[in-house]
């Protein structure tokens, strides 16, 4: 397996509800890992053996932030390279910045990443002006900007296939033959949010780790055994359609607009594989 980082959505809450998130995070939204639950999760990757990096995000992660810190501080004290990835709402101005950043720095992260763009509520801002980004640097934190300036760039997963779709070009269903950006087979990178869910892309599910360990979960990975995986394999989204004899629309924006859209319709039938709620637009509780 190619995986050598675990992306902890910390919680799904976050102070803003973009239109584009994959995770549908809000001020509404439930979902936050503790202190304890933390530990087991890097005392799980300890155990895996290969896991050598965790990334920590959202929602929006300093929401939580004596936790963010504390699971920094834990994973760098146990050999983890760590990362945080926020919208920044926090860096006001470089003084306040600083003043969110000291103890990260002091917990020994390696890397801030900073979501902020036009479809976080923000206006397009050059990394060297974000005060965030000003800061980091000063602090010889390695820093940079997500930012998506285009909307061609948007993937319709999660609220972007309810909120975006409207008024956007299409392709017919059957065109959508292949996941273009998650290899299913030999996954890069996996989400671990705070229900224990490991998840291949948001809201498709390999394992809970509350339920087994990750060791085991990895270790018999086999994509061919699980539904909703094995037919995106095989075909794609458009795969999902034919095989399950889904009503479809003619047409979908991107091929994540038509997987994500047949996989809400499917809940019902693999509900331990697409999961949680959470990832489907259930807000709240
Ligand atoms: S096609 Fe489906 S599995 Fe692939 S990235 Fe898009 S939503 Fe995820």
């Amino acid at each position: 397996m190619k995986l050598n980082s675990l992306h902890v959505l910390l919680t799904y809450r976050c102070n803003y509800e973009c239109d584009h998130c994959f995770v549908w995070g809000s001020p509404q939204q439930s979902g936050v890992f503790t202190l304890e639950q933390l530990e087991e999760v890097f005392q799980q990757a300890l155990a895996a053996g290969y896991i050598d990096e965790f990334y920590f995000e959202g929602g929006e992660s300093f929401v939580y932030y004596p936790v963010l810190v504390k699971a920094v501080t834990r994973a760098h004290n146990l050999g983890f390279a760590t990362s945080v990835v926020t919208n920044g709402y926090w860096a006001t101005n470089k003084d306040d910045a600083r003043t969110w950043l000291e103890c990260l720095v002091h917990a020994g992260l390696d890397r801030l990443e900073i979501s902020c763009d036009p479809f976080h509520g923000e206006t397009a801002v050059s990394p060297l002006n974000h005060a965030a980004i000003q800061v980091a640097q000063d602090m010889l934190l390695n820093a940079g900007l997500i930012a998506l300036t285009d909307p061609a760039e948007v993937m319709y997963r999660g609220r972007a296939a309810i909120n975006l779709v409207n008024g956007q070009p299409r392709s017919p269903w059957h065109s959508f033959t292949a996941c273009p950006h998650e290899d299913l087979a030999d996954p890069q990178r996996i989400h671990l949010d705070p229900f224990g869910y490991l998840h291949l892309c948001q809201g498709l599910v390999m394992g809970n780790v509350w339920e087994r360990p990750l060791a085991d979960i990895l270790a018999d990975y086999d994509p061919q055994t699980y539904p909703i995986v094995r037919e995106l394999l095989a075909g794609g989204p458009a795969q999902l359609v034919t095989t399950y004899q889904l009503t479809h629309d003619p047409g979908y924006v991107d091929a994540c607009h038509l997987c994500y859209t047949a996989r809400k319709t499917l809940r019902d039938q693999f509900a331990s594989v697409l999961a949680p709620d959470q990832m489907y637009g259930v807000i709240g509780d």
